[in-house]
């Protein structure tokens, strides 16, 4: 079989590099999937992480690299301090979880590990893996990386992060971003179908879309509750996010908080549209204690 990491091609920075030969791109990851955590999460959306929470797995590096991202200490690469982890470690890792009570599995940003991550997901399911597997992304996913995970995967929690181009550009230096996105989401939902939840409201199957409200993007925001709501309705769940915290580099802009009155205002908007499939995420909530405690 092609090795995928030989010319990387696997996210739409489409780089080339041959990471089996340790050259990196964009992501600047290597072959080898590098976890930095692995936990228990409670701070999900509550369709997601119950009672019991979800089994979170938080790999390193992102191919999209967004300026404020709220995972900036594992993100921007290596940070010297995660583990690589082949498909069968990840594997044993996943049953632990199991084990341990989760109700899922939940893997963070693993697109750029795509091959060696679906391996991982088979491998588990062959030794006893039973409760559904979500993949957690940024939205700036190619549909052919999607497509390794067809079959394994239960549940998408992709972010539509940005409408406008400009914003794309500016903050994440992807102006496709939006229609990248739509494709994404389009194949996760042909994947999956529509979201179903079990008798205790978790879970099992569909697409939960993030939107993390910016400070200045109530319009953005907006185009992006029209599209999803107008084309999948409740076949999808829509989340709308204001745990927006400025990280230290950032500046300008996005050196503040959005406002309570443009969260609620969004909050507002989305719920007339008669969304019922919503989480709007409670303004109070929002802060440092929903950054986990990475390995940096
Ligand atoms: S996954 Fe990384 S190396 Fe591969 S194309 Fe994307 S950014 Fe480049």
């Amino acid at each position: 079989m092609e090795d995928l990491f030989a010319n990387c091609n696997l996210c739409p920075r489409r780089c080339g590099a041959d990471r089996t030969a340790g050259k990196t791109g964009f992501c600047r990851m290597p072959s080898v999937p590098v976890v930095n955590l692995i936990k228990l999460h409670y701070g999900e959306e509550p369709v997601v992480s119950g009672a019991d929470g979800s089994g979170t797995v938080f790999f390193e590096g992102c191919s999209l690299g967004c300026i404020f991202c709220q995972n900036y200490g594992i993100s921007r690469g290596p940070t010297g301090h995660g583990t690589e982890m082949d498909k069968d470690s990840l594997a044993d890792a996943y049953l632990k979880l199991q084990d341990e009570g989760a109700n899922n599995i939940n893997l963070v940003t693993p697109m750029h590990f795509a091959p060696e991550v679906a391996a991982s997901v088979a491998k588990a399911k062959t030794i006893g893996l039973k409760i559904p597997v979500a993949v957690n992304c940024s939205g700036y996913d190619l549909v052919s990386t999607l497509r390794l995970f067809d079959g394994l995967v239960d549940i998408y929690m992709p972010d539509m992060k940005y409408f406008s181009s400009k914003f794309s550009s500016e903050y994440s230096h992807a102006p496709d971003y939006f229609s990248v996105c739509c494709s994404a989401i389009d194949e996760m939902v042909r994947q999956t179908g529509s979201v179903v939840l079990d008798e205790d409201g978790l879970i099992r199957k569909g697409v939960i879309v993030r939107h993390l409200i910016l400070p200045g993007g109530i319009f953005d925001s907006k185009h992006i509750i029209d599209y999803l709501t107008s084309r999948y309705g409740d076949r999808i769940y829509i989340s709308l996010m204001s745990q927006y915290t400025p990280m230290p580099s950032c500046t300008g802009k996005l050196a503040s908080k959005p406002s309570k009155s443009a969260c609620d205002a969004l909050a507002d908007y989305l719920e007339s549209t008669g969304q019922a499939n919503a989480f709007i995420q409670d303004y109070d909530s929002s802060g440092n204690e929903m950054i986990p405690d990475f390995r940096i």
